[in-house]
């Protein structure tokens, strides 16, 4: 008799044989090598785009394998497929940015000698997990005539980190009694970036040391290694990032640890499920969309709200198929809105409504649609693309799972879906299941990684 009821299926099982197994573990390296390396949108837009360079995706090209950027931060990449793009895109989209501290425009002060940055933070952090622990810096700077040059401080085991010191027990009683909104000061996130004052030889900036010594050493020191001034870091987007490559974590190694896999997870298993694909031109055009700015609303020029994705498929139509209505494509289109999802918290489970909650381990989360509340601020996936992205995945015996982010009036979030949604295209968010989204050491599951790339390798080709 058919089996009536359904249950989620375990991606451990399903992916037990050895062959998959080694390949779950191949795919894992290198995803751990690039979550190590790739900690600002930059730096993920560039190991993306270095990819598709080598794999013969031409920057602005006409051909059949294209890719465009936007200032380093947002790409869009396209494989033609056999079909008239007026039968639509497979497209899936991600974003690259994640929370951190920025640097504010005049970061630098001394105080009770030691010199500091001031922080501004970006996105949804948790402000104590950002104390108390090795930080590095990532960042860009710009000169006056525009050249700018990138840098990263505080990632090889040689070099100094940096740190946010926290309050000691033994004076935060005041502190203890205060609600968490209020115990933590975003103006106390200031960065210890040293505390020898400047030597007295040699003084460069002589007027300056004898009020800032400290302040006037870290400008030296800037200005020795990187040619800068004061006035350049007005010019400047500089992010403290967890210092330190990512990590197993487990006996078993089961699960990956590491900053920013909200959502480079994602980047990054699209990236491999586009280029992991046969040689013979696809059914449909793939399209991968890699966006900036979306933990913080997807504002800015390089943001899901701005129109670059559009500019990118009219090129297309204009280089491919001029006859093709840019609508036409648009709302035959089929998207992955790919991001990731609350995996339920062994600890936290009464915030989750079990039911509808994601398990590690179980696949890719289908999540019909986010917002708050009574489903504001959410795209609303139809149900006939529901049933058939079930059938493309239950077809490869791929698991995945179906579940909303915790309870109703417990909170929520957004996502990009609801900006591409906008154009009448089929769009519904799909991603693995994370636990302690959004800190410094978020978690993954190995097993979920693998079957996500799978489920998106499908969904490309279907
Ligand atoms: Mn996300
Ligand atoms: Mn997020």
């Amino acid at each position: 008799m058919k089996n009536l009821t359904s249950k989620t299926k375990s991606c451990w099982e399903a992916y037990a044989s050895p062959r998959h197994r080694q390949a779950m573990q191949d795919l894992a390296g290198r995803y751990l090598d690039f979550l190590s390396r790739c900690k600002t949108e930059r730096e993920t837009i560039a190991y993306i785009r270095d990819r598709l360079l080598r794999a013969g995706f031409v920057q602005g090209g006409k051909g059949d394998k294209t890719l465009s950027s936007l200032h380093g931060k947002t790409l869009f990449a396209a494989r033609r497929g056999r079909a008239s793009l007026a039968r639509g895109l497979r497209l899936i989209c991600s974003h690259v940015d994640a929370p951190r501290l920025d640097l504010k425009q005049h970061p630098l002060q001394e105080q009770a000698a030691v010199g500091q940055a001031k922080t501004h933070y970006y996105g949804g952090i948790r402000k104590y997990q950002w104390l108390a622990r090795p930080l590095a810096l990532h960042g860009v700077i710009a000169r006056e005539k525009g050249e700018s040059f990138s840098f990263v401080l505080g990632e090889a085991p040689d070099e100094p980190v940096f740190s946010i010191a926290d309050l000691l027990p033994h004076l935060a009683a005041a502190q203890a009694e205060q609600p968490l909104s209020k115990a933590f000061e975003a103006e106390k996130l200031n960065l210890i970036l040293g505390h020898a004052p400047l030597p007295a030889s040699g003084r460069a900036g002589a007027e300056q040391a004898r009020e800032d010594p400290v302040k006037a050493h870290i400008l030296s020191l800037l200005h020795r290694k990187y040619d800068v001034t004061e006035e350049d870091l007005y010019s400047a987007e500089i992010q403290a990032v967890p210092a330190g490559p990512a990590r197993y974590v487990g006996l078993d190694s089961a699960l990956i640890g590491g900053y920013g896999q909200d959502d480079r997870i994602c980047a990054f298993i699209s990236l491999e499920a586009l280029l992991d694909a046969p040689r013979a031109a696809p059914a449909h055009s793939q399209c991968l969309m890699f966006w900036d700015k979306e933990e913080i609303g997807s504002e800015g020029s390089t943001g899901a709200k701005s129109r670059f994705f559009e500019y990118c498929v009219q090129d297309l139509l204009s280089a491919w198929e001029p006859e093709t209505r840019f609508s036409s494509c648009m709302l035959a289109s089929r998207a992955l809105s790919a991001d990731v999802h609350a995996a339920l918290d062994p600890d936290w489970q009464d915030l989750h409504e079990k039911l509808n909650a994601a398990v590690l381990g179980r696949g890719p989360c289908f999540c019909k649609f986010t917002g708050s509340k009574g489903k504001y601020m959410a795209n609303d996936a139809h149900p006939e693309y529901v049933g058939w992205l079930r059938g493309i995945l239950n077809q490869k015996g791929i698991p995945w799972q179906m579940a909303e982010l915790g309870k109703v009036d417990g909170g929520g979030g957004g996502t990009v879906a609801m900006h591409l949604a906008a154009y009448g295209l089929d769009i519904i968010d799909c991603g693995p299941a994370v636990l302690s989204m959004h800190s410094p050491f978020e978690l993954a599951s190995k097993a979920d990684l693998y079957a996500s790339t799978l489920a998106f390798k499908a969904f490309l080709q279907a």
